[in-house]
Order: C-alpha cells, then structure tokens, then sequence
C-alpha cells in the first residue's frame, strides 16, 4: 500500500499592496480631506501632481516645477 500523498500547502494568500492609487495623495485630519501634494495648473484641480525628492510633476501633461533652494528663496523675497 502506497503511503498517502501529503496535502498539498495552499500558497499564502498574497497580500495587497496599497502604495498606487489616488487614495495615497489625500489624508484625513479630524473630520476633513486634506490633499498631500499641489493640483496641476495645467489640468486643473483633481490632476494631482507626484511629488519627487526635487520636484513636482504632473501625469498627465508631464508639467514639471522643480523646487532648487533658488526658486525657494525667490518665493520668500
Ligand atoms: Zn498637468
């Protein structure tokens, strides 16, 4: 008699990954939606710009604004 075959493991069940989505660009303080990065001025509001290390930019239409501590120090002036 054959030994019986052992069950075979069911693959753990992959976990989700949320980082992608709209969802990552707002927050909730208290009771209210903030939104994490600026809109595009290009596309208008609900075009939200990806924010990198030294710059924002916009998805769809590709409109950059780099942020140098040149254009930092001219919005204070
Ligand atoms: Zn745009």
């Amino acid at each position: 008699m054959a030994a019986p075959k052992p069950a075979a493991k069911k693959p753990a069940a992959k976990e989700k990954k949320l980082g992608k989505g709209i969802w990552t660009v707002y927050k909730v303080e208290g009771d209210k939606i903030v939104r994490k990065n600026k809109s595009c001025p290009k596309c208008g509001t609900g075009f939200v710009m990806a924010a990198h290390k030294d710059r924002v930019q916009c998805g769809q239409c590709n409109y950059t604004e780099f942020q140098t501590k040149a254009t930092a120090e001219k919005k204070a002036a």
